[in-house]
C-alpha cells in the first residue's frame, strides 16, 4: 500500500485564500485586522520565522506592526510594550517570538499578553479554556494539524490516536484538540516504556519529537494516519543539508492509508493558523464594537 499524501502547501493557500477574503470584510467594516509581532535578540531561525509571518500577514492584507529588540533587552522594556500593544485597539493579535533570551522570564512575558490578543495560544488562561473546550485561542500547530484531519477527512471521533510528544506548544495542546474531538488519546514521550506498542495500535499518530525519521514504518499500523509535525535538518548522510521530520517517510508511506510530508506537510499550516487567529481577534473585536 502506498498512503495518500496530505498536501499542506495546497492545503494552506486554500485556507488563506479565505483569511484574506475575511480580512478584507472586515477592513471595509473600519477594522483591519492587525497583528503585532515582537522578536527579542538576533537568533537566525527566528529572524526567519518573524519574517515569514510578516510576509504572511502582507499577502493576506492583515496589517503588521514588528518590533525588534536586541539580545540585553531588559523584562521591563518588553513588558512595557505589551503593555502598550493590549492598550491598542487596533492591535488584535500580539506574539512573542520564542525562545527568548534566558535572563527574560518567558512565562511572566506570555502571561503578560491579554488572552482577547493571545493568537499564538500560549497564555495559561487560554490553555485552560482548550483544556475545556470553550471559545479561547488554540496554539497554532496543533490547530493546524487539526485542520489537515478534518479536510483529509481523516474519522477522528472513537479513533485511537497516539501523540509522540508533550511540549505545551505542540504535544499537549494536541492531546487536548483530539480529546475534545472524540478520539482516544494516548500521550507519549522520552519515558513511554515501549513507544510501539502503542504506535502500532493508533488510527492516527502525531509525531512531535524533534528527532529525525525516529517514527519508522515498522511502528505504524497498516492504514492509519501519520501526522508529522518534525522539522529536522540533517547534519549527515547523503542527505546532509535537507529537511525531514520526525517520520521516516520512505517506510511509513508504505504502511499508512494518509500521510503528511515534510516539508509541504504541517510546516506551512502553522502560519497558515496564525493569521486565521488574527482574523477570528479582529472579527470579535468588530462583533463587541458592533461593527
Ligand atoms: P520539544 O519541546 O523538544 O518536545 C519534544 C517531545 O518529544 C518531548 O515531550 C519529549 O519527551 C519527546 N521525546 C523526545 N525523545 C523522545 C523519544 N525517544 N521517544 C518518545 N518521545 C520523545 O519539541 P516541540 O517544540 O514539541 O517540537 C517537536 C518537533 O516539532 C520539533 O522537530 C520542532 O522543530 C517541530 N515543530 C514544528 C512546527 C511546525 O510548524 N511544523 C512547530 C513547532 C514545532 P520529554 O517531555 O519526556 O522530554
Amino acid at each position: 500500500m502506498t498512503a495518500r499524501i496530505i498536501d499542506g502547501n495546497a492545503l494552506s493557500a486554500r485556507v488563506r485564500g479565505e483569511i484574506a477574503e475575511r480580512a478584507a470584510a472586515l477592513t471595509a467594516r473600519g477594522v483591519q485586522p492587525c497583528l503585532a509581532v515582537i522578536l527579542v535578540g538576533g537568533d537566525p531561525a527566528s529572524a526567519v520565522y518573524v519574517r515569514n509571518k510578516v510576509a504572511g500577514c502582507e499577502k493576506a492584507g492583515i496589517r503588521s506592526l514588528r518590533f525588534d529588540y536586541p539580545q540585553d533587552a531588559s523584562q521591563q522594556e518588553v513588558m512595557a510594550r505589551l503593555a502598550e500593544l493590549n492598550a491598542d485597539p487596533s492591535v488584535h493579535g500580539i506574539l512573542v517570538q520564542l525562545p527568548l533570551p534566558a535572563h527574560l522570564d518567558e512565562t511572566a512575558v506570555l502571561e503578560a499578553i491579554d488572552i482577547r490578543k493571545d493568537v499564538d495560544g500560549f497564555h495559561a488562561e487560554n490553555v485552560g479554556l482548550l483544556s475545556q473546550n470553550r471559545e479561547g485561542f488554540v496554539p497554532c500547530t496543533p490547530n493546524g494539524v487539526m485542520k489537515m484531519l478534518e479536510t483529509a477527512e481523516v474519522p477522528v471521533q472513537g479513533a485511537e490516536a497516539v501523540v509522540i510528544g508533550r511540549s505545551n506548544i505542540v504535544g499537549k495542546p494536541m492531546a487536548m484538540l483530539l480529546t475534545n474531538a472524540g478520539a482516544t488519546v494516548t500521550v507519549c514521550h522520552s519515558k513511554t516504556r515501549d513507544l510501539a506498542f502503542h504506535t502500532r495500535r493508533a488510527d492516527i499518530v502525531v509525531a512531535a519529537i524533534g528527532k529525525p525519521r525516529f517514527v519508522t514504518g515498522d511502528m505504524i499500523k497498516p492504514g492509519a494516519t501519520v501526522i508529522d509535525v518534525g522539522i529536522n535538518r540533517l547534519d549527515s548522510g547523503p542527505d546532509a543539508g535537507k529537511l525531514c521530520g520526525d517520520v521516516d517517510f520512505a517506510s511509513a508511506v508504505e504502511v499508512a492509508g494518509a500521510i503528511t510530508p515534510v516539508p509541504g506537510g504541517v510546516g506551512p499550516m502553522t502560519i497558515t493558523m496564525l493569521l486565521e487567529n488574527t482574523v477570528v481577534s479582529a472579527e470579535r473585536a468588530a462583533r463587541d464594537a458592533g461593527k
